[in-house]
Order: C-alpha cells, then structure tokens, then sequence
C-alpha cells in the first residue's frame, strides 16, 4: 500500500479524477488526504514521484508554483503542491520560507523549533503573535491544443508561541503554536480538529472551487 492510501484515500472505489501531489512529507500527505476525502471525493490523489526542483522562490506561493509545474510537466496530470511555514510577528514575519531549514539544517523540526522559542525567549506574551501561512499551487500542464493554467491561493493560520513546547500530535512548529481561541497548542490538538482549522484547511478550501473549475473547464 503506498502512502497516499494509508494516508485515508480509498482505493477499491473507481476514481473519477487523478491529481498528482507533489510532496513526500508523511504529515502533509496525511492532512491533504484526510481533507481531500472529505471535500472532493471524486478526486484520487496520486502521490508524486520525480524529479525534485529546487525551492529558491522568496514567498510560499512561488515555492508552491516551483514544485507543481515540475510534477505537472513530468506526471501530465494536474498538480497540486503546497508551501507553507511559520511567520514570526517579532521576527519581521521569519522563519517564514526557510522554517524547515531555520536551525541550518533542512527537515531538523526539533532543531527548528529549540532555536525559535530561544530566540523569542524574552518576548512577552502579548508580543508572541504569529501565523501559520500555506499557499497551494495548482497547475494544468498544456495539452491537446490547451495551454497550460497555473492558479495560486493562500490559507493563514493565527495564533501565538507558546513558551514551552506542548503536545506530540503533528509536525514541525506545532508543540509551540497556540491556535487562536485555543488553550491548546497544534501539537496537543486532535489531529482532525487540526485538519479541519489549519492554515492548509484555510488554503485547500480556497482551492477548492479552483481545481474543480480546472478540472471541468475545455
Ligand atoms: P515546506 O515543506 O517547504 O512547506 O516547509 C514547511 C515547514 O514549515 C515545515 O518543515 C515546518 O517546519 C513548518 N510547517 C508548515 N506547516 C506546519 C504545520 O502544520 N505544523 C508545524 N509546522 C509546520
């Protein structure tokens, strides 16, 4: 069984429409599949296998764009990839686009998030604000005389740092991230509750419409 299917897709049922998802994250196949069940059925996610291009884009939405016009062109299949990260309030807006990468090392999450909750160490609570951001690519790649379509959305996700890690659901930043509204972090959140309020929720529901218009549209 692939990960796709493990990640909740089922596969005994004919699928209607084949969407690459260019990701090999384990968690994100996760949420996107358990989303995508839930919204667009006739959707079977095929999981992305190629050539990887390098993310050197400056925002979540050209980093996205980067990684679904490679999967596009190399699968033939719509594409959709996503880009996402952390953005501190006191920071300027940072890790941003390098959270996976913030302690110097690509993928450290416990590196990542020890060296941000020192670097904000001394912040007081009512500065500690901060999002989650996820913007979602999705790309036509041409074909049959069409050209190709490339749509971007964006979901944000606000909340505050927590001052100590919390929880051991999720992924990456989520011990440290109060949800607003929430007197839990991600990380102690039941994983559909985050499923369905995430920053990824927020930007998939935004493509929703988008990729059934490209999908049925000549
Ligand atoms: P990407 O894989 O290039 O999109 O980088 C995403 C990075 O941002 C991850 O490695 C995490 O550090 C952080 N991140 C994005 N979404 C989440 C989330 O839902 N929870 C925790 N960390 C996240």
């Amino acid at each position: 069984m692939n990960q796709v299917a493990q990640a909740g897709i089922r596969t005994d049922e004919p699928a209607r429409v084949r969407v690459v998802l260019a990701t090999h994250n384990k968690h994100k196949l996760e949420e996107f599949a358990a989303i995508i069940a839930q919204r667009m059925p006739e959707v079977e996610l095929v999981e992305y296998d190629g050539p990887e291009p390098v993310e050197d884009g400056v925002t979540f939405a050209e980093n996205a764009l980067i990684k679904a016009r490679v999967a596009a062109e190399h699968t033939g299949l719509v594409a959709l990839a996503d880009d996402s990260g952390i953005c501190v309030d006191v920071l300027g807006g940072a890790p941003g686009v390098f959270s996976a990468r913030w302690s110097g090392k690509h993928g450290d999450d416990a590196g990542n998030l020890t060296l941000l909750l020192g670097q904000v160490a001394d912040v007081p609570d009512l500065h500690r604000g901060a999002h989650y951001t996820c913007a979602i690519a999705l790309v036509r790649p041409a074909a049959d005389g069409r050209s190709a379509d490339e749509r971007t959305v964006e979901g944000e996700w606000d909340g505050t740092l927590a001052r100590e890690p919390r929880g051991t659901n999720g992924f990456g930043y989520d011990p440290a991230f109060i949800p607003d509204g929430s007197p839990l972090t991600a990380a102690e959140l039941d994983p559909e509750v985050k499923n369905a309020d995430s920053h990824r929720a927020r930007a998939f529901r935004a493509m929703v419409p988008v990729l059934h218009d490209l999908l049925v549209r000549e």
